[in-house]
């Protein structure tokens, strides 16, 4: 009897290590879309602030032109410290 419960333990065991697995995997599969833009959210359009690497939603965004390129920041503090590791 033990054994057999024993048994049972460990099919339910690997059958859930089994599904978690599997979930992830599909997770990992659905979210790799190669032909998707960077990031997008409720149809609007992302842009990355390149002083702390967040996204910020594109209109909400403040847009700053350093060295003729445009660069989109999340704060006003972002942007001047872009512009102050960038400058010269
Ligand atoms: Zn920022």
């Amino acid at each position: 009897m033990i054994r057999n419960l024993l048994v049972f333990i460990v099919i339910i065991v690997v059958y859930y290590s089994l599904k978690t697995v599997l979930r992830s995997a599909l997770k990992a599969y659905h979210e790799e879309e190669p032909n998707a833009p960077a990031a997008r959210l409720k149809g609007e359009e992302m842009v990355l602030d390149p002083e702390c690497r967040t996204y910020v939603i594109k209109d909400r965004a403040l847009t700053r032109r350093f060295q003729g390129k445009l660069y989109s920041f999340c704060s006003e503090a972002c942007a001047q410290r872009y512009e102050e590791k960038h400058r010269g």
